[in-house]
């Protein structure tokens, strides 16, 4: 979401400003940052601090911080490196053109959540178009699983109209975008309305984008099991466009650790969703977000997410220590885990899901697969793109440009990406 966000700012600025290939030659620093781990969200002090010098020989350089960091940390960030001039907070980037053009003089901090402003003001034409593209359709979560900072950074749950996103989806396709992701923190739980003001749900969404005759592929992320209902489980066996993908994040194996999660769901019940979706597409790509060492996991707890990967296997996952957030009830929680224990932990998981990808991605060598290209690979003659099950595909050529959609067969496969030729 922070990459499409970067993209809107980068669109609102597009009269009044050229982007730069490096910060020494930037009249404004805009650095985009996350808060969702402690790790991340440290990251950004050192990578302001890097500025400083540049701010020291150009006093009208300015540096102006947004998302959810800005959001969480607010005042304290101007206290801590006064170099800022500004910061925005994630439901505010459409005051970015007022406070680069001066507009709101000695004012520092725009924190307010008004999506529906930023969305109207952002609105939906878009100056380029990657050939797989995202666009956020929902924002925020009322869920407060008890580890996550998103309900405060992010706001309450909210959802873009039905036309506005055909709009934006439309204004891509033009673009040459063949691929769209719609992006929400639960996306699932999307309830838009269309321009009868009635409530649609994300099916009806994507059944509305497929009439755009150019895209080829949809794609959505992330889902909550709670929200995965019939219908939209039904729409990957009956849709043409919908890539049989699912990013549907268990966290852990252990019911009594969901339950101190507040996810929601059991671990029975996100079998049978899983279950249910694989008896109408067998080949689908199944991807999921784990946290180990949440406060309280037992060494049992830790067997049964072992036990869950296992039974479900997995053509895809993103695996976290877990990371005490400040404002989230599981911060209140004692954690007597060691972090040598919590790196075991992450670590015997981790080898488990890399021999699961790798054991997803063997099963296509030899076979034929459309790939989007999305541009040059690592080596000269290389170049990238990804299938509809969201593959990274690589293949060498000895021309200097493809681009577009190719076939190729598959030769080889990795954990991580899949090695083919042009056909
Ligand atoms: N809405 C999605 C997840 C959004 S956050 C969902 O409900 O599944 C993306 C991922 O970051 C989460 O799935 C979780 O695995 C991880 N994450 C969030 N907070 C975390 C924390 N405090 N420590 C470690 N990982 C965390
Ligand atoms: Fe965070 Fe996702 Fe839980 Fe919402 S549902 S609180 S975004 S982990």
């Amino acid at each position: 979401m922070n990459v499409y966000d970067s993209e809107r700012m980068s669109d609102s600025l597009n009269k009044t400003h050229n982007l730069v290939s490096v910060p020494d030659k930037a009249d404004a620093i805009l650095l985009n940052t996350c808060h969702i781990r402690e790790k991340a969200a440290e990251k950004v002090y050192s990578e302001i601090g890097k500025f400083t010098d540049l701010k020291n020989k150009n006093k009208n350089l300015k540096i102006i911080i947004a998302g959810c960091v800005a959001q969480a940390e607010g005042k304290a960030m101007l206290q801590r490196q006064p170099i800022i001039d500004a910061i925005i907070g994630p439901q505010m980037y459409q005051t970015l053109p007022s406070i680069l053009s001066n507009k709101f003089s000695d004012k520092k901090i725009f924190l307010d959540f008004d999506e529906e402003e930023k969305f109207a003001k952002l609105g939906w034409k878009r100056n380029n178009a990657l050939i797989s593209s995202f666009i956020t359709i929902q924002e925020g979560c009322d869920k407060f699983c008890s580890f996550c900072v998103v309900p405060f950074t992010r706001g309450a749950e909210y959802s873009r109209s039905l036309e506005d996103i055909v709009k934006e989806a439309e204004s891509l396709s033009q673009k040459g975008c063949k691929e769209i992701i719609l992006l929400g923190q639960n996306v699932n739980a999307y309830h838009g309305k269309d321009k009868n003001n009635i409530q649609i749900n994300l099916t009806k969404l994507i059944l509305e984008l497929e009439k755009i005759k150019k895209l080829d592929r949809i794609s959505y992320t992330t889902s909550h099991p709670k929200d995965m209902d019939q219908e939209l489980i039904d729409l990957h066996a009956s849709s043409k466009k919908l890539n049989p993908y699912l990013h549907l994040p268990v966290q852990s194996g252990s019911d009594i650790i969901l339950k101190n999660m507040n996810r929601k769901y059991t671990v029975k019940e996100y079998l049978n969703i899983i279950e249910k979706i694989r008896k109408k597409v067998p080949n689908i790509a199944l991807s999921s977000d784990f946290i180990v060492g949440f406060p309280g996991e037992t060494k049992k707890d830790f067997k049964n997410t072992l036990r869950l990967v296992n039974e479900v296997k997995f053509a895809h996952a993103y695996s976290f220590k877990y990371s005490k957030r400040i404002g989230t009830k599981a911060n209140r929680i004692n954690c007597s885990l060691s972090e040598e224990e919590k790196n075991e932990r992450l670590q015997e998981l981790q080898n488990l899901l890399k021999n699961q990808k790798k054991s997803f991605n063997s099963g296509f060598i030899g076979k034929e697969v459309d790939v989007l290209l999305k541009g040059k690979g690592k080596k000269d003659n290389q170049f990238r793109g990804v299938t509809k099950w969201m593959q990274t595909t690589i293949f060498e050529s000895n021309k200097s440009e493809i681009k577009g959609k190719v076939k190729l067969k598959i030769n080889s496969a990795f954990d991580n990406c899949l090695m083919g030729e042009l056909i």
